[in-house]
């Protein structure tokens, strides 16, 4: 019997008092126990915050987006060891690719989305700085900084690698410890996936540590610089949102939870069409992939009223052809429920549903795997022919490959339907039209956390309904439990403290690290261009003499590259022009000037000239005005050993101080 330990304080612990057993969904036998009451869960706490916050705050962003990849490779080099133990809860190897693999991959999205959106510094930056004051003299800037004390992640069994590594990768890139409590049925794949984790040593000691069992006392002394997430029902997740102390002092608690999320098939997808083939298989694949036990699985299904004779057909003939079986057996298709509790209780549900919607394909009692004692269950498909007045099929998550097909007359209809679900994961359009799109979204996105159209031009590279991207939000409003995660970036600052900074140009670059206009300003003998990447500060400033410009300058320009545009060639129509007083420079010409103008021609650090940002055009420049160039590194962001990116800030102004152009000019220098 394998022992399920929790990793405690750098102590990996055994099951002791209160330990429970673990059956595996195959054979209905104990293969597991896990839990211990005796596990003092607030030393855990103190050893997150006082060891693993520290040593993961000292990092940098990208100090921890490398460790991140470097975890992610790890796992994907070991992944055979999760694969193996993972058939026990009922998965098949393609079950293992969602789980196991889709968890290391949204890792390394994180690791990148570090490296590429975030400085290589503590703080990050929320949005430009604003000016608070007439001068500028006082300015405004949002920054996140990691909170102090430590996420602690309550995940659901039916991801036990993905639950956990989907929320610790923004944890952790964050710069915050957590503590993982996985869900006791599949505990021992998240503690085998935690120790690679630990053993592999790219962990700094306390960011890490893990419950097997229950949380004890945990939660009843967390305070306002811990988080807790929850992944799980709807159930356990009102409890836990009603923990007094969670409540009482106001502790980030964040829920993802079940959802009855639907799939509508668009009144122009017709049977033959791809886009109804692309629905009845991505409807099939969400019934049966992890047998159903997905929390964005499609549970309502939506058609025409006139199509759901078509639909009910062409699904039901592809659900005929589904392997029911042992997971480890490479012909089957769909394996088994977690457990026989989960088992009895999807059935019990099922039951619930078919009391007010006709069961037109599955019979538990009838199916290839009907006589295993593991917790096999077949597809069941139920049909609602009057969804208006039926309430189960709104409001009764059976966990498993459960789902009701329901007919819509008109887009309204469907959208009050979609919208039953009380607040969901996800909703899918499966349609051509983008009217019906824009319908039903103005109709019930409030309603979902995610909006998935799928039609014959983009199903070949559709990532589909149920999966959740690491660059996409994903959690809901109310059924689904009103939490966020992921979404890039988004994802990481969850478990960060936004807070507004005021003050000088001069505070905010010294808080930020990042240049601010009207911060100082220092002008050293050397040309920037020839000083290397790391001979640059912030603030580093070059002004260039001035130039004038002429009408043959602009003629030139103008025939040379073909903007002959009229604002730039005839005196009479530009002032015509409510914006030019006649004619006018082209701002392109105006940034090739700038360009001629602060440049170091010859060879050195600077590699290459990668792009520009917020360019602005600000007032107009006639011939005979004059233009100089501001040149100031307004931040750094090294890429590798070789070489980093500097971001300069650029102010044209011309021969009375008024700014003509600014952007942000970016290079790549050795
Ligand atoms: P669950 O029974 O609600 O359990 C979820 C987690 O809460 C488990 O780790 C469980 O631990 C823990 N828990 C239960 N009572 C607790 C308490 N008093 N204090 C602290 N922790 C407690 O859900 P499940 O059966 O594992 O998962 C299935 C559900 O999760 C489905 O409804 C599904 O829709 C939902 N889900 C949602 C998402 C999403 O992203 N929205 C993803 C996956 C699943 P024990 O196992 O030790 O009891």
């Amino acid at each position: 019997m394998r022992q399920v330990h929790s990793f405690a304080a750098g102590q990996w612990i055994a099951p002791g008092p209160g330990a429970r057993a673990i059956e595996s969904a195959i054979t209905g036998e104990v293969i597991a126990q896990a839990g211990n009451d005796a596990l003092n869960v607030q030393d855990m706490r103190g050893f997150a915050r006082e060891v693993g916050a520290p040593a993961l705050q000292a990092m940098t962003f990208h100090d921890r987006a490398r460790m991140l990849k470097a975890l992610a490779l790890h796992l994907r080099e070991h992944r055979q060891i999760l694969y193996d133990l993972s058939f026990n809860t009922g998965a098949t190897q393609s079950d293992h690719l969602i789980d196991v693999d889709g968890g290391i991959g949204t890792m390394l999205v994180f690791a990148s989305k570090g490296r590429r959106e975030m400085p290589d510094g503590q703080v990050y930056l929320d949005g430009p700085p604003e000016q608070l004051g007439r001068t500028g003299q006082f300015m405004g800037q949002h920054v996140c900084t990691p909170l102090q004390g430590v996420a602690v992640h309550i995940n659901a069994f039916n991801f036990p690698v993905w639950g956990m590594l989907e929320k610790l990768a923004p944890t952790l890139l964050a710069g915050m410890p957590a503590i993982i409590k996985p869900a006791t049925a599949t505990s021992y794949v998240t503690e085998a996936c935690v120790r690679l984790m630990i053993d592999s040593g790219l962990l700094p000691e306390g960011t890490l540590q893990m419950i097997a069992g229950g949380t004890g006392d945990l939660l009843d002394h967390l305070d306002c610089q811990d988080v807790v997430t929850f992944t799980g029902s709807a159930e356990t997740g009102a409890y836990l949102r009603n923990t007094a102390n969670l409540r009482d002092n106001a502790v980030r608690f964040t829920t993802e939870q079940d959802s009855l999320n639907a799939s509508v098939l668009g009144p122009d997808a017709t049977p033959g069409s791809p886009e109804f083939d692309v629905f009845i298989a991505e409807t099939l694949r969400e019934m049966t992939a992890k047998a159903g036990q997905k929390c964005t699985a499609i549970r309502r299904i939506l058609a025409p009223h006139s199509r759901v004779d078509a639909v009910i057909g062409a699904l039901t003939q592809k659900l005929s052809q589904i392997t029911v079986g042992d997971p480890r057996d490479a012909a089957t298709q769909m394996g088994a429920l977690v457990s026989n509790t989960q088992k009895n209780d999807v059935l019990a549900k099922s039951a619930h549903i078919g009391a007010e919607a006709e069961q037109v394909f599955g019979n538990p009692d009838d199916f290839a795997m009907a006589d295993s004692p593991g917790a096999f269950v077949p597809p069941m498909l139920f049909h609602c022919a009057d969804p208006d007045t039926a309430k189960a099929v709104h409001d009764i998550e059976a966990f498993g490959p459960v789902s009701t097909i329901m007919p819509y007359r008109d887009l309204d209809h469907a959208a009050a339907l979609l919208n039953r679900g009380k607040g969901s994961l996800v909703a899918s359009v499966i349609t051509r039209d983008g009217d019906v799109a824009r319908a039903l979204t103005l109709a019930s996105a409030p309603f979902h956390g995610r909006l998935y159209f799928n039609n014959r031009d983009s199903m070949a590279e559709a990532t589909g309904h149920g999966a959740p991207l690491p660059h996409m939000v994903h959690g809901g409003p109310g059924r689904a439990g009103g939490g966020e995660e992921q979404g890039g970036v988004r994802g990481v600052l969850h478990y960060m403290q936004r807070t507004a900074i005021q003050g000088s140009p001069d505070m905010l670059s010294a808080i930020t690290r990042t240049w601010v206009p009207g911060a100082q300003e220092v002008t050293k003998p050397a040309h920037p261009f020839t000083r290397p990447f790391a001979d640059l500060a912030i603030g580093d400033t070059l002004h260039s003499p001035a130039r004038t410009i002429t009408l043959d300058d602009i003629d030139t320009f103008a025939h040379f590259t073909g903007d002959t545009f009229y604002a730039h060639m005839d005196q009479h129509a530009a002032a015509a022009n409510p914006f030019f007083p006649g004619r006018v420079a082209h701002g392109y010409l105006l940034l090739s000037f700038a360009a001629g103008l602060f440049v170091q021609p010859d060879p050195g650090p600077v590699l290459a000239n990668t792009g520009l940002d917020s360019l602005r055009f600000m007032k107009p420049v006639q011939a005979g005005d004059s233009i100089k160039v501001r040149l100031t590194v307004k931040a750094k962001t090294p890429r590798n050993e070789d070489y980093g990116e500097v971001r300069w800030h650029v102010t044209l102004t011309n021969q009375n101080d008024e700014a003509v152009a600014e952007y942000e000019l970016l290079t790549m220098n050795a």
